[in-house]
């Protein structure tokens, strides 16, 4: 099953070429779960920290385990925030990466 959601880059590669952006394998997936961190780095991507809560639901982490077992990357990259101070407990599900 393939899970569609069009965002505008979606919807603008689509009017452009009349077709979706494909891609033959997918080798990593990488999951942001949220924005709690214990740190406050100057270049983090999505400015986590203590004060952040945004936590990803677990509808959508189903959503993403689906996505990833269909599309079997070699890894999947979990991070955040940090993964740990959230109650999805994601992290506890990872396996080590195959060989
Ligand atoms: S998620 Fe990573 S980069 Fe961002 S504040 Fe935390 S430790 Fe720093």
């Amino acid at each position: 099953m393939i899970v569609s959601i069009m965002n505008d880059f979606d919807k603008k590669i689509r009017e452009v070429t009349g077709t979706y952006l494909k891609t033959s394998s997918i080798e990593i997936i990488q999951v942001n779960v949220g924005t709690p961190c214990d740190n406050r780095c100057v270049h983090c991507h999505i400015q986590a920290g203590p004060d952040r809560t945004e936590i990803m639901d677990s509808r959508t982490v189903h959503l993403v385990l689906r996505a990833a077992r269909n599309a079997k990357p070699k890894l999947i990259d979990i991070t955040g925030g940090a993964p740990e101070p959230t109650p999805l407990r994601l992290h506890k599900n990872r396996k080590k990466r195959r060989p």
